[in-house]
């Protein structure tokens, strides 16, 4: 068994940088705990970056997030910083499709303790996870836009989606496969919901073709289809009757942060994005500019990612030091918000980033 494990760790740009170190001091607490040691390996990425140098994401960042065994990721892009398309830089994109991370995993639950903005009580039983494909849909179009007409002005701009066989079959499995794992694990049958625009596109009647196809080779799990615009309905009305929803890029984008808001913002929520050799972990927010260097930005999703980094590193590795480690971090995150003394700024209360990690911390160094 390894006795190290070798992480890459992007902070980036924003509040990337200050979620990261709030990350760290968990990650230090809880090696002691289980006695495990990862190596952390900080590597220079970023809109800032590209400022300073040039380049987004240099050549050695690459080549070490290749040889880590995960990598831990802040966020990245500031407004001012664009290429000559107009388009913000954001290497997070680059670093999807340059390792195949199809899989972006969203989980979104309620935590007792924290308000959300739904009233019904059935809110406390959210408890969903969004698999986004990530590496075609619309954002195929990404860096391809066929501008028509005089450049300087435009009569026509085109963007591609793109729904291939290959992307769709691996994001659906993946998805059924995680419904069996997460039902193996709550005792209750899976369900995975597609999400797609099948009445109107012929690239998503397409998906939803394969989709079925899949959904037939996993009997076992409940499966079901349904229009973006019913699903963004659907989310606010009734979030807690979801399970697994599998989507195409472009609407993963866009419904991840709506599942964000049901559970008190995008500092609560997560993320891994996954691919067959990697893993890339980063909370699902971004910079937000708006509130950098304040010490508001809630360190929740920065610290639940690298819960997630550590789950999926057990799994591969055999390791059940990492599952403990994962299990701990979770524990110390809920016991935190269920004293209901911690409210972050972006839930209209007064803690920031130092006291909601020293809270994680102290959560962790106290014997159960
Ligand atoms: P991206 O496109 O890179 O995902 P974005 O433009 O959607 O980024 P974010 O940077 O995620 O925007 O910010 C959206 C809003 O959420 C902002 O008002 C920001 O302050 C807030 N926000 C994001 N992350 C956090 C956090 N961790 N804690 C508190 N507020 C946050």
């Amino acid at each position: 068994m390894t006795t190290s494990y070798h992480i890459a760790v992007l902070p980036g740009d924003g509040i990337g940088v200050e979620v990261m170190r709030a990350a760290e001091h968990v990650l230090r607490a809880v090696q002691a705990r289980v006695g495990l040691t990862l190596a952390l390996d900080y590597q220079l990425a970023g809109a800032q970056h590209y400022l300073d140098s040039g380049v987004a994401l240099p050549e050695p960042t690459l080549k070490t997030c290749d040889q880590a065994h995960a990598i831990l990721f802040g966020a990245m892009g500031l407004p001012h910083v664009r290429g000559k398309d107009g388009t913000e830089i954001i290497p997070q994109l680059d670093l999807r499709f340059h390792f195949d991370l199809y899989a972006g995993v969203r989980p979104i639950r309620t935590f007792r303790g924290l308000p959300t903005p739904l009233s019904n009580p059935k809110a406390a039983e959210i408890d969903m996870v969004l698999v986004r494909e990530s590496t075609e849909g619309l954002f195929y179009a990404r860096g391809r836009g066929d501008v028509r007409g005089d450049p300087s002005a435009p009569s026509e701009v085109y963007d591609t989606m793109q729904i291939t066989r290959k992307g769709t079959t691996r994001i659906c499995e993946f998805a059924f496969k995680l419904a069996q794992r997460r039902a193996a694990a709550k005792g209750r049958p899976g369900r995975v919901t597609s999400v797609d625009k099948a009445n109107v596109f012929a690239s998503m009647a397409f998906w939803r073709t394969l989709f079925e196809d899949i959904a037939s080779r996993f009997p076992g799990v409940q499966a079901d289809s349904v229009y973006i615009d019913a699903m963004a309905l659907n989310l606010v009305m009734k979030p807690w009757s979801y399970d697994v929803m599998v989507t195409e890029n472009m609407f993963g984008d866009i419904l991840s942060d709506l599942i964000a808001a049901l559970v008190g913002g995008m500092g609560m929520a997560p993320s891994g994005d996954i691919g067959d050799r990697h893993g890339l972990f980063q909370p699902a927010h971004g910079t937000a500019p708006d509130i950098v260097g304040q010490g508001k930005a809630n360190p929740t999703a920065m610290i639940l990612s690298a819960a997630m980094m550590l789950d999926w590193l057990a799994e591969r590795h055999a390791d059940a030091r990492l599952s403990d480690a994962a299990t701990l971090i979770d524990q110390a995150v809920q016991s935190v918000f269920a004293q209901g003394q911690i409210r972050p700024f972006e839930m209209g209360g007064s803690h920031g980033t130092a006291s909601i990690v020293d809270a994680v911390v102290a959560a962790l160094n106290s014997p159960a």
